[in-house]
């Protein structure tokens, strides 16, 4: 699975054990602006006693371009996703990206599927988290190779404070995840994801440990 420290990977990873398939866990460091959630997710694969890969490939920041999410000179934008933060924020064509990665190490470790935790949101969703993008990719994996190769997105129709609410059934140690775009000692309470964050915990009624540094 695509795994990066997050609250909708780490749930995923849990789902996954949950129905019990032997989970592995890729993790890539496209150049991001910080790399505290990839600190998030060894530290959260280690308590499952799941492996975890992770690709240093921060050059793929020069394929990703202008984005507040890989460029250190954007400025992170502030607020709930609306059109325009949301368009700041889009790393382009990250997961096909991502999936084609992932597809290519599970080939070669035999694994059967590759599952990512793309959901839909209260918002425009983002195009490459769409169910019909989870489904022309699967179509294509089990296409680019000898055997064929399944994309799971089993969150692709929940919103986040879906995932939140099974996230708490299966025990999820949500206060170990990473969502923010900053990338301080705590989450900044203020960016676009700390925000859905905060969001999906109150819509799902469930207690939100996360220390903010603004509430
Ligand atoms: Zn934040």
């Amino acid at each position: 699975m695509i795994f990066s420290g997050g609250l909708d990977s780490t749930t995923l990873l849990y789902e996954l054990q949950a129905a019990g398939h032997e989970v592995a866990a890729l993790a890539v460091n496209y150049g991001q602006r910080h790399g505290r959630e990839l600190l998030c997710a060894k530290a959260i694969c280690q308590n499952v006693n799941v492996e975890l890969t992770t690709l240093e490939l921060p050059e793929l920041a020069q394929v990703f371009g202008d984005n507040s999410l890989s460029d250190a000179n954007a400025k992170v934008p502030t607020g709930t996703y609306e059109q325009d933060s949301m368009q700041q924020t889009t790393v382009p064509n990250r997961n096909m990206i991502l999936l084609s990665l992932a597809t290519g190490w599970a080939i070669s470790n035999n694994y059967q599927a590759v599952a990512f935790g793309a959901h839909s949101g209260e918002y425009t969703p983002y195009p490459d988290c769409r169910p019909e993008f989870a489904a022309a990719m699967d179509e294509a994996t089990q296409l680019c190779d000898w055997q064929p190769i399944r994309i799971l997105a089993p969150f692709v129709n929940w919103s986040k404070s879906d995932i939140v609410r099974r996230g708490s059934e299966l025990n999820v140690p949500f206060e170990e995840t990473w969502s923010c775009y900053v990338g301080g000692e705590k989450h900044c309470g203020r960016c676009g994801t700390c925000l859905d964050r905060k969001l999906a915990f109150e819509k799902s009624g469930i207690n939100d440990p996360t220390p903010y540094e603004t509430e």
